[in-house]
């Protein structure tokens, strides 16, 4: 049996979150432990477990994480600013909660990536 995840129990309303955007194929809510001003994480409504085991019937879904981010960030104000949009994928990316996540960082300026 697959693991449930932290974020399936979020989605459930079993764990709480502090909300920002839904839709009915995402949820964004923030990050419990940001690394920069504004950290909120977008999830698909349906699991998709990562980017590596994403199948080309996920195009869709995944297509809507990325329109609930873009609107994630016009509601959270950081669309004038800019932002950057992170999916960790795996052991060398420190990849944490297996249910796939993109996370919004932004609300100032951000190091360069390494
Ligand atoms: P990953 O490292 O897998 O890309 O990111 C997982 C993210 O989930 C981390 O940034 C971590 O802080 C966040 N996270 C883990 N548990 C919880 C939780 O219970 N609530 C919220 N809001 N975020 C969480």
């Amino acid at each position: 049996m697959t693991e449930v995840t932290i974020f399936e129990r979020i989605l459930t309303g079993e764990i709480p979150a502090r909300k920002v955007y839904e839709d009915e194929h995402a949820l964004a809510f923030h990050d419990i432990h940001p690394q920069a001003k504004v950290h909120v994480l977008v999830i698909p409504k349906r699991k998709i477990v990562d980017i590596a085991s994403a199948q080309p019937g996920d195009r869709e879904a995944l297509g809507n994480v990325l329109l609930a981010a873009k609107k994630t960030a016009e509601v959270l104000g950081l669309a004038e600013g800019g932002y950057r949009l992170v999916f960790n994928v795996g052991r060398h990316a420190g990849q944490t909660v297996f249910y796939l996540h993109c996370h919004i960082l932004g609300g100032e300026a951000l190091g360069a990536m390494c």
